[in-house]
């Protein structure tokens, strides 16, 4: 089998510079087939990419990438195939934009502190849902307006933790959003594994270990963040785990992301695909 499938990706409701209906024309072209949108903390652009999809014949199921928090790490897990008027979902999500304000407030007091002033006035333009602001959309008007050259470079020099603009934030608890997955009835993948530091906490080993127990489904093993190498390394690991495997590009637009829709690898054959069981990737045997 030789289907592309792309299974993480943000639009403008979240961090994405595309709208709904461009991101969705973009994957078709591209030859994707099955597709989830999954924007950060927020479901408010599934109707519109489920409409879109199904003008397109490009199959779909609805997504969401939860930021969720692990022994104190930032630990992102995507939600596959849910149910997005789910309430015990969307309340949880709800909370978590809040907190997102909140948190862009006290970061927008830590780049004043070093004197850029005006960060979260400026952040704010950059984001088309006044619901979710992103460290991304403080990136983007950080680069316009000439303090850094790239958004990478804003992040290296500002927004990781010990950096002046990072500040310490408390996301759900990695169970909470499994659970919440879950009771939405989709499953719960942990997203771009090898990014995480991990390395006093065991290793990618451990949180893949602890994310089973609690009950998760899968795990991203072909994703942009990974280099070949971690592709064989996470594919080992989801086996050993009996964890499914899944693909996403994690795209966000067209000038920052590395990897385009439909560039990536296929799964191993010796890996079991998070779609493998659901009724929308059946046109991926037809
Ligand atoms: P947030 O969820 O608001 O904390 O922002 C996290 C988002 O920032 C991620 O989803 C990425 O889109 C982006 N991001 C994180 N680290 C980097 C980086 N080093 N370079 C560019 N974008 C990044
Ligand atoms: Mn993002
Ligand atoms: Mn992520
Ligand atoms: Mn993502």
């Amino acid at each position: 089998m030789n289907r592309v499938v792309d299974l993480h990706c943000h639009s403008r409701y979240s961090d994405g510079t595309l709208s709904v209906g461009d991101l969705v024309t973009l994957a078709k072209s591209r030859g994707v087939e099955l597709l989830s949108l999954t924007d950060h903390d927020e479901v408010s652009g599934i109707p519109e990419a489920r409409k879109h999809c199904a003008e397109q014949a490009l199959a779909f199921v609805a997504g969401v990438e939860i930021s969720s928090e692990w022994r104190d790490m930032s630990i992102h897990i995507v939600g596959l195939r849910v149910d997005d008027k789910n309430a015990v979902l969307t309340s949880l999500l709800a909370g978590a934009r809040k907190a997102r304000d909140d948190r862009a407030q006290r970061m927008d007091d830590a780049f004043e502190a070093v004197g850029i002033r005006g960060a979260l006035a400026g952040a704010s333009a950059y984001a088309p849902n006044p619901d979710l602001i992103s460290r991304t959309h403080f990136a983007r008007h950080l680069v316009d307006s000439g303090v850094c050259g790239s958004v990478g470079e804003v992040f290296t020099r500002f927004m990781k933790p010990g950096k002046p603009g990072y500040v310490a934030h408390q996301w759900v608890a990695m169970q909470a959003a499994i659970d919440a997955i879950h009771a939405a009835g989709g499953r719960a993948v942990l997203a771009h594994p090898a990014r995480y530091e991990t390395q006093f906490l065991g290793g990618p080993s451990t949180l893949l270990k602890c994310f089973a127990e609690a009950g998760g489904d899968g795990v991203e093993v072909v994703c942009a963040a990974h280099n070949p190498p971690e592709w064989a390394q996470y594919a080992a690991l989801a086996r050993r785990y009996d964890l499914l495997a899944s693909i996403g590009s994690d795209f966000h637009s067209p000038m920052e992301s590395r990897v385009k829709f439909g560039d990536l690898p296929r799964l191993s054959p010796n890996l079991k695909p998070v779609w493998h069981d659901w009724p929308e990737a059946e046109c991926l045997y037809a």
